[in-house]
């Protein structure tokens, strides 16, 4: 019946499955645990009629061509250009930190005499990870980049770290870096290419790449309920009867793996919403609290979407321990001992993939456990299908 079974609907499930039907006209089966499609990029209108984003603000963005045209396929787009605010002692400032913030935060003279220091030493327009700003102002010896550094470090980035993460910046490889100190006047949050919402939301942008009579969607079912993996012979069955094919898996692989060599930790986040009877809440589409309150960010859903509305509904940010079966995987967390138990499953993938008659590709935030961003996932996707186009296993 089915040629290819995909595990997760997500962005890393959904560009396959499109591709391998519509490409190559392989007929698809879907497997979805939630009650819906789109992974954590879907939104849906409230009981207030305004659109909203499930699983946290998803802000659409990425340098490659290729990624921007093939989803325009399936989406026409609002120009977007995200800003956020970061409450720093009482004052709302740009970030990622950047010249604006430190005019904000310092009178003019002394951020004159600091913004003269920083683009003398790296140069305007430079995006610099604030612990290499740290170290480089460390050893300079100059005593006022040094406050500033540590300044921008501890009212930035060490409270809103400990609170998302519960782990200090340092064991966190790689994840401050995704907002780097800007020696500009560019307020936005990201510097891509393309920056743009679809139009008319995430969700139906899906409904269009799955819209395909090959393409079968079982909603509501952890796959394991109908697809058996036996993950020594690499044999499978499928409602009970054997079955090969391509296994696209986007799920967490130690789950998978049903946890041999231990759980992967992750971070998870409680998202509460709150409606107001207000226009406007924010004075942003995303205020960050580094050191105030219990909640990370919040996000005003309006300012996104652009949807004209005399209500508006907001989400604030609670950073949680994960807990299997009780809440959502949404943070691989890049410690060092994570990563190497990651390679673990990776490896035993490989192994898998040997004995096995059906192929399983592995791939997306979970599957990966990979901090990736959407257009992260998208690309991965569409080069995986490149590859399987000119294997000789499809
Ligand atoms: P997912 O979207 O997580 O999809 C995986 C799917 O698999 C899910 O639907 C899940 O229910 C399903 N699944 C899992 N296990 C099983 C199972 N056992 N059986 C059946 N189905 C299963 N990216 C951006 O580019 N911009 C942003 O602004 C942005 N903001 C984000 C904010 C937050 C709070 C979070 C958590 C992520 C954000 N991301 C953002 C990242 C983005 O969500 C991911 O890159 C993208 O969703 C990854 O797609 P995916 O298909 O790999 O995984
Ligand atoms: N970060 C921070 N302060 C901020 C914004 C970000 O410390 O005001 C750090 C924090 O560790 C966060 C990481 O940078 O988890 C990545 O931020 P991003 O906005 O990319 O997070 P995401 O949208 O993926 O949750």
């Amino acid at each position: 019946m089915f040629d290819v079974v995909v595990v997760g609907s997500g962005f890393a499930g959904s560009v396959l499955a499109e591709r391998l039907s519509n490409v190559l006209r392989k007929r698809v089966l879907i497997i979805e645990k939630r009650p819906h499609i789109g992974g954590n990029s879907y939104d849906y209108y409230n009981e207030e009629g305004l659109l909203v984003h499930k699983y946290g603000p998803h802000v659409f963005r990425t340098n490659s061509k290729e990624v921007f045209e093939y989803l325009s396929k399936f989406t026409e787009w609002i120009p977007y250009q995200h800003k956020v605010l970061a409450n720093i002692n009482g004052t709302k400032v740009p970030v990622p930190f950047n010249l604006n913030s430190l005019y904000k935060l310092f009178p003019a003279e002394t951020a004159r005499s600091l913004e003269l220091k920083l683009v003398k030493h790296f140069g305007y327009g430079t995006r610099i990870p604030i612990l290499k700003l740290k170290k480089v102002a460390d050893e300079l010896g100059d005593k006022d980049l040094k406050s500033l550094a540590n300044f921008v470090y501890e009212k930035v980035y060490l409270n809103y770290t400990l609170k998302q993460w519960e782990e200090s910046p340092e064991e966190l490889i790689g994840v401050l870096d995704r907002v780097p100190v800007v020696l500009s006047r560019d307020n936005r949050y990201f510097n891509d290419k393309y920056q743009a919402m679809p139009k008319y939301g995430y969700t139906t942008l899906f409904y269009k790449m799955l819209l395909n009579p090959n393409i079968k969607i079982l909603l509501n079912t952890d796959y394991k309920e109908v697809l058996e993996v036996d993950i020594d012979t690499g044999e499978v069955s499928l409602f009970g009867k054997p079955w090969k094919g391509i296994l696209i898996y986007t799920g967490p692989i130690d789950y998978f793996f049903d946890y041999e060599f231990g759980e992967l930790p992750y971070r998870s986040l409680e998202f509460k919403f709150e409606t107001y009877n207000v226009e406007y809440f924010l004075d942003a589409a995303v205020e960050n609290y580094p050191n105030e309150y219990d909640f990370t960010r919040i996000t005003e859903f309006k300012r996104l979407t652009f949807q004209k509305h005399p209500k508006t509904t907001v989400a604030y940010e609670y950073p949680r321990k994960y807990i299997p079966s009780k809440n959502e995987p949404y943070y691989p967390i890049p410690r060092k001992e994570n990563l190497r138990r990651y390679q673990l499953y990776n490896e035993r993938a490989r192994l898998l993939n040997n004995k096995s008659k059906t192929r399983f590709i592995f791939i997306g935030r979970l599957a990966e456990y990979k901090y990736y961003t959407m257009s992260d996932v998208i690309q991965r996707a569409l080069d995986e299908f490149k590859k399987l186009m000119g294997a000789n296993k499809i």
